[in-house]
């Protein structure tokens, strides 16, 4: 029996599609973004492809809205930067993180739902030097 290929959400932010992928990955779903380059490269069409869709199997599905569904620490884009090259202007340390300066616990689909309504209030993001303690632009 092939497994199905099915739409789990559509998105009009092409970030927050990003971000529910990436989460997706780091649970070990198989997950692609389906109509992405054609909005990336006239956002008009967006509006047209019905928002970019986020495609996982259907035997996965349940997963996902489980996955989805649970409270996260907010540290979206800790994996995407590339650290190395930024040290603390302080102490000089490459001891250093960014991210959301203040953790906040939330509910997924809250997040979710403000994202798509523009109202969610970002945590400031920042680096934290861990060798000295102090946060920096
Ligand atoms: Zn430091």
């Amino acid at each position: 029996m092939e497994d199905k290929i099915v739409t789990l959400e559509a998105f009009y932010d092409p970030m927050l599609a990003e971000i529910i992928r990436a989460r997706l990955e780091a649970n070990g779903i198989p997950c692609f973004i389906a109509d992405n380059n054609i909005i990336g490269a006239n956002p008009l069409y967006n509006q047209a492809m019905g928002g970019i869709k986020i495609k996982v199997f259907e035997h996965d599905l349940e997963k996902c809205r489980e996955i989805l569904s649970q409270p996260e620490e907010l540290a979206l884009t800790d994996e995407k930067l590339d650290q190395s090259a930024t040290t603390c202007p302080y102490c000089n340390s490459t001891n250093v993180r960014y991210g959301a300066a203040t953790h906040i616990k939330t509910n997924w689909f809250h997040l979710v739902i403000s994202f798509l309504l523009a109202t969610y209030p970002l945590p400031r993001k920042a680096w934290h030097c861990f060798n000295c303690g102090k946060d920096f632009e």
